[in-house]
């Protein structure tokens, strides 16, 4: 067993036994891992923080080959976002992103760009309304991992500019003339793409300072959260509680 020291972002720690805990994390030097932290229940309430969604902390693990589950040995809180904690939206949105990393991100994959776009969107949040920048995350985590629905050009037919409908099952965009009658299709605007392109393809800072409507951020929580729904066939408790306090409306 080697041992490895990083910073992470705690995703989600589940009670394990009567005493321990496992808890999902997304590391700078290893990507998203899972440790098994023992005892760590026994101990009082102050130990807890670390464990908490969206803790920064800094970890020692010990890597196990031959499972997924890795072994924690330390655990140190670097920061704990208490001004982002003292607003529920906030909470709403910090937590909606580590449940999708966490449902999204395959095991063990590095991504130092991603980690540090996580690290800068969560302190700015602390400051600024944190729709916007949730959209600036989901898209970036999308793209990234491959998964983000073709929108420049027809799927089929490679035509250009199109605006219209999206199938989800072909992953991108269809023109009129290629769309099948039998087929789901979204129906998404050309601002909404342009909107899209732009977040994307820009700094954060760039993408905090377009001017959108709450109506298109709303849009795009919905396309990436339909996006997500389709390919992993799950729904994300965060976002059923953005949706009940009516941070997001009904899809
Ligand atoms: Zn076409």
């Amino acid at each position: 067993m080697s041992i490895h020291k990083t910073r992470a972002f705690v995703l989600r720690s589940i009670k394990f036994r009567e005493t321990s805990l496992i808890t999902s994390f997304f590391t700078e030097e290893f990507g998203k891992l899972k440790a098994l932290s023992k005892g760590v229940r026994k101990e009082k309430s102050t130990l807890t923080a670390h464990y908490e969604p969206f803790a920064e902390v800094e970890i020692v693990f010990y890597e196990k080959i031959k499972s997924d589950i890795h072994f924690l040995s330390e655990c140190f809180l670097v920061y704990f976002f208490s001004k982002l904690r003292r607003d529920f939206e906030k909470i709403g949105w910090a937590s909606y992103l580590m449940e999708l990393v966490d449902a999204v991100l395959p095991l063990h994959e590095k991504n130092t760009v991603l980690f540090e776009l996580l690290s800068e969107v969560l302190r700015r949040m602390e400051d600024n309304p944190p729709s916007r920048l949730a959209c600036i995350f989901e898209l970036r985590l999308l793209r990234d991992i491959g998964f983000f629905p073709r929108l420049e050009s027809c799927i089929r037919c490679g035509k250009q500019e199109i605006a219209g409908t999206l199938n989800l099952a072909d992953g991108g965009m269809v023109c009129a003339a290629c769309r099948r009658y039998s087929e789901d299709y979204l129906p998404v605007s050309m601002g909404l793409i342009k909107t899209i392109q732009y977040l994307v393809e820009n700094e954060s800072v760039k993408g905090m300072q377009l001017n959108v409507s709450r109506e298109m951020e709303e849009e795009i929580h919905r396309l990436v959260y339909r996006c997500v729904r389709f390919r992993y066939e799950r729904e994300l408790f965060a976002f059923r509680f953005l949706r009940e306090v009516d941070l997001i409306r009904q899809l």
